[in-house]
């Protein structure tokens, strides 16, 4: 491949919209740095639930918060894999924070200024140098505000929970549809309406609503914004 100036890619959007998939495609084909700050965010999330620190009806914030400079978070590239595996103080946690139990937490826990005040300070260090596709909620407001391309990624709440419910049951997870549904609308009300960095398409990202498109058409329509950017001819 020609070489190219490299740019940030930042691909935010709703829960379950394929950011990652997006993402991971992408830093593949330009052979970029790919970060799933949703991992952070998750890998938290399960700090505070194995320390006793939030349940359904409960969370010790102000514990969690002075607990923060315990919590090492670190990226594993696993050659196997292809991406990188998020370890928690020094566990691969990849499986553990994909879990329903997780995902029914991490918004509460993402709403915290303090845990997002120290994984943005992180993720950004990681983009120092470029040549890197970051998926999240603010990595076009918030994290990269000057990044070279912004997508921001929509769909149905129905297309949206289906394809969560098949990636989980596909994955050997015993789960309903109507409960990855509840998650995935209730995710989108916390993110949406909390007060630091709520997620909010920034001003020049460019909306790809991939309720009708499958990965491939995702990735090709993306793909064409990319080499724009970054004056690839193929
Ligand atoms: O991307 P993923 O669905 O794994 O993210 C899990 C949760 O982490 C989101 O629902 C959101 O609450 C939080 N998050 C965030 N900011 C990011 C990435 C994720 O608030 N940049």
């Amino acid at each position: 491949m020609k070489k190219t100036n490299k740019i940030i890619i930042a691909i935010d959007g709703f829960s379950s919209t394929g950011k990652s998939t997006l993402a991971k495609h992408i830093a593949k084909k330009l052979e970029y740095i790919y970060v799933d700050t949703g991992a952070m965010y998750r890998a938290v999330s399960l700090y505070a639930m194995q320390n006793n620190l939030i349940s359904k009806n409960s969370f010790l914030k102000d514990t969690l918060i002075s607990k923060l400079p315990n919590i090492e978070l670190e990226f594993k590239y696993n050659e196997k894999l292809g991406f990188a595996e998020m370890f928690l103080n020094g566990e691969n946690v990849e499986n553990k924070i994909r879990s329903i139990e997780v995902s029914n937490m991490v918004s509460k826990v993402a709403a915290v200024s303090e845990v997002r005040e120290k994984l943005v300070e992180q993720q950004q260090k990681m983009g120092r140098k470029k040549g890197v596709v970051m998926d999240g909620r603010d990595i076009g407001t918030v994290v990269f505000p000057d990044a070279e391309l912004k997508i921001f990624m929509l769909a149905t709440a129905d297309k949206r929970a289906k394809r969560r419910f098949k990636e989980m049951t596909d994955d050997g997870k015993n789960i309903s549809y109507q409960a990855v549904l509840k998650n995935v609308t209730q995710r989108d009300f916390i993110d949406t309406t909390r007060k630091d960095s709520p997620l909010i398409m920034a001003e020049d990202a460019i909306a790809i609503d991939n309720s009708d498109l499958n990965v491939n058409e995702t990735f090709n329509k993306v793909y064409t914004y990319v080499k724009q950017r970054i004056n690839l001819n193929k």
